[in-house]
């Protein structure tokens, strides 16, 4: 197996199309066409985690953080990145990060933290925006059915729990072939009237390409018309940040403990809150931003990390405001991450990284 077949299979579930425009995941070092020998799973690449990789004979690396986040301008081992990235070309090791992309997808890390958490009826906290968008094409009756299964096989027709959705109406088109074009109905120089059908459906917009290939091999024409439309509809499967619910309420203090033995913290830091947790919004690392949404939610609890003194205000009591840390708050994405691609690949086991990455300690 290539390199290549993990980063199509990681972009399955984490297309990089989803990742924040400050961002820069993907494959950062390395060539895709390598032949895999072993992959190493981290949350951070560090000089040590390459290292390490070298040892157990892995040549890809996949992290959650990119190692080449800001552009660099050299390449001199100054710091530990720089060395890293030093150590990995040199010893063939590529390196690939799912970060901002894999926080977006309903079954990445947020989903790690709702899983400790014991959260259930979860869905996505601030749905994004401008992910889907809307094909019409027009076909002649008789060639609809397969040219709508077509683009369903290609990921086209999924509105929530349910798949194959589209709307079909019955028309008439009209086109003229000219000098030169081979028709599949009516002559060339005549005007010609066809009985078509015009089909409408959704697509998450990284998908367009599939889709377009599905719709141009098995639309019968020459020449298809059709119709690409941007949706400003939210898209209910991307965006940051998940809500779900405890199994029953609990008290702050009982929440508080459940939170410290299921993320594995050394440290919880907390404003008051008067009230009982039953819902919980929760948004692996800096997650701030995402507070009026988890209030507006209802949720109870909003467990995030990277949380500002001046931040903590900002909960006012109507809300229980967690900073857990932004590694501990992470740190599953790595058995997220081991877990699919074992599912995905039963024959092939990935290595997780043995190293804590985590530069933080506390003291108490
Ligand atoms: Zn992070």
């Amino acid at each position: 197996m290539q390199i290549k077949e993990i980063i199509q299979f990681l972009e399955e579930i984490a297309p990089l199309s989803y990742q924040e425009s400050y961002d820069n995941a993907g494959l950062l070092v390395g060539r895709a066409d390598q032949e895999l020998k072993g992959l190493l799973i981290t949350l951070e690449i560090t000089e040590a985690v390459v290292q390490e990789a070298v040892q157990k004979q892995c040549n890809l690396i996949v992290a959650h953080h990119p190692v080449i986040f800001h552009p660099l301008k050299r390449i001199t081992g100054a710091t530990d990145a720089e060395r890293a990235i030093m150590q990995a070309i040199r010893a063939d090791v590529a390196l690939y990060a799912s970060h901002t992309n894999l926080d977006q997808v309903a079954a990445g890390v947020n989903a790690m933290i709702a899983e400790r958490l014991g959260l259930y009826h979860t869905r996505i906290l601030a749905p994004l925006r401008g992910q889907l968008k809307k094909l019409v094409t027009f076909v002649p009756h008789a060639h609809a059915a397969a040219l709508r299964t077509a683009l369903f096989h290609a990921g086209a027709g999924v509105i929530g729990r349910y798949d194959a959705c589209s709307y079909n109406v019955e028309g008439v088109g009209t086109f003229r072939a000219r000098e030169g074009a081979n028709p599949y109905v009516g002559r060339v120089g005549e005007l010609h009237l066809e009985p078509e059908t015009r089909v409408e459906t959704i697509f998450p917009a990284h998908l367009e390409p599939a889709v377009i290939e599905a719709l141009l091999t098995h639309h019968p024409y020459e020449e298809v018309a059709y119709d690409i439309y941007p949706l400003d509809n939210p898209h209910p499967g991307v965006g940051p940040g998940l809500i779900g619910a405890l199994p029953e309420p609990m008290p702050v203090k009982i929440f508080l403990q459940h939170v410290k033995d299921a993320l594995h913290t050394g440290c919880i830091r907390y404003t008051n809150y008067p009230g009982v947790i039953e819902r919980v919004a929760v948004c692996g690392g800096a997650g701030i931003f995402l507070l009026p949404k988890a209030i507006e939610a209802g949720a109870q609890a909003f467990v995030t990390a990277d949380v500002k003194y001046h931040e903590f205000f900002r909960a006012e009591g109507r809300i229980l405001l967690l900073d857990v840390g932004h590694y501990e708050s992470e740190q599953f994405t790595v058995d997220l991450l081991d877990r699919l691609i074992r599912e995905k690949f039963p024959n092939f086991a990935p290595l997780k990284s043995e190293i804590c990455t985590n530069p933080i300690n506390y003291f108490s």
